[in-house]
C-alpha cells in the first residue's frame, strides 16, 4: 500500500515531538541526578572537619568515675527492683511460636543468594543492596564495599556456648558463605551485638583485609581477638577504608550503654554508624531509644537512603531498660523516619527475647 506523505510526516513529527519530551525528561532526570550527586559531593568535602569543634553536637561525655554517660534528659537507667520484678513476675508476650512449622511461617529462614559478579549480573556501580541476617546482623553491598553490621553467628548471645540467651531462628548461612566483606562495623559490646566467636571466626577468614570500625574503648579487646585492622572513633569521628576513601564511616551518638561483664559498665563508648557513599547514604542505629540527637545525625549526614533501625523490646513499660523504640513514640520516630530516610529495614528478632515484646509486633 503506498504510504499517504502527509500521515507519513505526521506520524514522524508525533514521533519526534514524543521523542523529544522523552529526551527533555531524560535530561530533566538526569540533571536533577547530577544537581544530587553534585551537593553530594560538594557536602562530602565537608566531613573532613572534626565536627566534635561545633558547640551545636552533642559529644561524648564522661562521669566523674571516669565512664561514659548518656548526656540527654531523655535517658534513665531501670532501678534493680523494677529490673528484678520484670525477670521473676512479668509473663513471656514475646509469642515466639514453640514449634518449627510455626516459626517457619512467622519467620521463615531464607538461605541468601550473594552475587559473586555484580556488573555480570547487571547490578549497577552505585548501587545498594541489603541482606538481614538476623538480630542487628545486616550485610550491606554499597557503592563497590561490602560491609556487616554487628556481627553475631553464635547460637547463643553471652559469654558461653552453653548458658544465655539463645537464638531462635539459626543463621541463615555461615560465616564460610559470605562474600568478600571490606568492613565490619561495631554499635556497643552488648553480645548480641559483639560476638567473640563471630569476631575471631571473621579474623580467620579475612584477617588484616578486613577493617573493624569500632567504639572509642574498644581498640584493646579487638587486638586481644588478633584484629590488626581496627579504627576506634569517639562520636563524630570519621575514617575509611584505605581502597575506598570514597566512602566515609562515621560514628554518630546514639542513646543506650555498654556491659560485658559485672564491672565494665560504659568504659566502652556506644553508637551509631553513618555510611556516607558517592552514591548511597547507609544509617545503623545500633540499639537505641529516640532522642534529640538524631535530628542532629539527619542535619549533617541526611537524608539517607536507606537506614537499619531496631524495634520491639519496649515492655514492660516500667523496665524499658533497653530504651528502644517505644510503641508510643513509634509515630513519632516514623515522622523522623520520613524526613531523615528514603526506606528503612527493621532489625533484630532471631535471638531469645530480652523483653518481653510481641515478636510480631
Ligand atoms: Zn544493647
Amino acid at each position: 500500500m503506498e504510504e499517504n506523505p502527509d500521515e507519513s510526516e505526521t506520524s514522524i513529527t508525533i514521533s519526534n515531538s514524543h521523542l523529544l519530551e522523552e529526551v527533555k525528561k531524560k535530561c530533566r532526570l538526569s540533571a536533577r541526578r547530577s544537581t544530587k550527586d553534585c551537593e553530594k559531593s560538594s557536602f562530602r568535602k565537608s566531613f573532613r572537619i572534626d565536627y566534635r569543634l561545633e558547640e551545636s553536637v552533642t559529644k561524648s561525655q564522661k562521669g566523674k568515675d571516669g565512664r561514659y554517660i548518656n548526656p540527654w534528659p531523655t535517658w534513665k537507667y531501670p532501678s534493680l527492683a523494677d529490673v528484678l520484678k520484670w525477670m521473676i513476675l512479668e509473663k513471656d508476650n514475646s509469642k515466639i511460636p514453640r514449634c518449627k512449622e510455626e516459626l517457619d511461617k512467622e519467620l521463615p529462614l531464607v538461605c541468601p543468594y550473594f552475587v559473586e559478579n555484580p556488573e555480570q549480573a547487571g547490578m549497577k556501580k552505585g548501587g545498594l543492596r541489603v541482606t538481614w541476617l538476623g538480630h542487628a546482623t545486616v550485610l550491606v553491598e554499597m557503592d563497590e564495599i561490602t560491609f556487616l553490621t554487628d556481627p553475631i553467628f553464635s547460637m547463643r548471645a553471652s559469654l558461653s556456648q552453653f548458658v544465655g540467651p539463645k537464638r531462635f531462628r539459626n543463621p541463615p548461612c555461615t560465616i564460610g558463605q559470605l562474600p568478600k566483606i571490606d568492613a565490619v562495623i561495631i554499635s556497643h559490646t552488648h553480645y548480641d551485638h559483639l560476638d567473640y566467636n563471630t569476631v575471631l571466626s571473621l579474623n580467620e577468614r579475612f584477617g588484616g583485609d578486613l577493617r573493624w570500625f569500632v567504639p572509642m574503648g574498644l581498640l584493646e579487646w579487638m587486638q586481644n581477638c588478633g584484629c590488626e585492622n581496627v579504627i576506634e572513633l569517639d562520636w563524630w569521628e570519621e575514617n575509611c577504608i584505605p581502597e575506598h576513601d570514597d566512602i566515609t564511616f562515621v560514628f554518630t551518638p546514639s542513646q543506650h550503654w555498654c556491659k560485658r561483664t559485672p564491672i565494665d559498665d560504659n568504659k566502652v563508648l556506644w553508637g551509631s554508624w553513618s555510611v556516607l557513599g558517592p552514591w548511597n547514604r547507609f544509617f545503623f542505629a545500633g540499639d537505641t531509644g529516640y532522642c534529640s540527637v538524631f535530628e542532629e545525625i539527619g542535619k549533617r549526614f541526611g537524608p539517607f537512603d536507606l537506614a537499619a533501625i531496631p524495634i520491639g523490646a519496649y515492655e514492660p513499660r516500667y523496665v524499658d531498660f533497653s530504651k528502644f523504640i517505644r510503641k508510643r513514640t513509634f509515630f513519632y520516630v516514623n515522622l523522623f523516619l520520613r524526613i531523615l530516610f528514603e526506606y528503612y529495614l527493621p532489625v533484630f528478632g532471631g535471638i531469645t527475647c530480652r523483653s518481653y515484646t510481641d515478636l510480631r509486633s
